[in-house]
């Protein structure tokens, strides 16, 4: 009897499902579709930086600059200066900015590497909402909903700050928060309606 020729049948169809989003041992393995996920099937990461003590420009350009040779294919919004919203007492205004890229890394992996840029930048908190030479917060990873100790993501107030909305749609409208299922560009429009006297972010 002939063996039945199974080479390359069986990779060629687990490539085929695998590629579609289904994993035929383990079932559906997240919507391979949309901007949450590149075309590497590596999870598009959203991360919001912010800085309002000391050389603000100079902690910016570092934490971008640590990015960029963290993540793939990354892209970054422009500076905004932004009037201090939530914080303790009066500070100074910050900077603040967006950066999407991809990562090999877990979620807790990059969220250790964020702290560790941080760090890198002296970043100190005697209180909450003190004053910063270095704020990182991940926003979005690919279309994971994570809520674990030390580890929430969707950031769980990225909705309802403009300081991260309006950066990240210069560079990124189309991305996909996989709560709300809204894009980013959505999300804008939507607290722009909610307030309409904000005041405006200045680039
Ligand atoms: P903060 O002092 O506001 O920068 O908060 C940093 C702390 O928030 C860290 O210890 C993180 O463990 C925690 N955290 C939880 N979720 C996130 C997130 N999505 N991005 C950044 N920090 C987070």
């Amino acid at each position: 009897m002939r063996p039945i020729p199974r080479k390359g049948v069986v990779p060629l169809f687990l490539f085929c499902q695998v590629k579609k989003g289904y994993d035929p041992f383990f079932g559906v393995v997240g919507r391979r579709s949309g901007p949450t996920r590149t075309s590497d099937h590596l999870p598009l990461v959203a991360v919001a930086i912010g800085s309002n003590l000391g050389d603000r420009e100079s902690h910016m350009a570092f934490a971008r600059s640590r990015l960029r040779a963290m993540l793939g294919s990354i892209r970054a919004s422009s500076f905004y200066e932004t009037t201090p919203e939530g914080v303790e007492g009066e500070q100074p205004a910050f900077l603040n900015a967006a950066v999407i890229g991809e990562t090999q890394l877990s979620a807790r992996d990059l969220l250790d590497a964020l702290l560790a840029i941080e760090a890198d930048r002296g970043r100190e908190r005697p209180f909450a909402r003190a004053p910063r030479t270095l704020d990182l917060d991940l926003v979005l990873f690919g279309d994971q909903i994570i809520d674990e100790p030390g580890l929430t993501v969707p950031h769980p107030r990225f909705r309802e700050r403009r300081f991260v909305l309006e950066p990240l749609a210069e560079i990124a409208p189309d991305l996909r928060d996989p709560a709300s299922h809204k894009s980013i560009a959505e999300l804008l429009d939507e607290l722009t309606r909610s307030t309409p006297d904000h005041e405006a972010l200045r680039r």
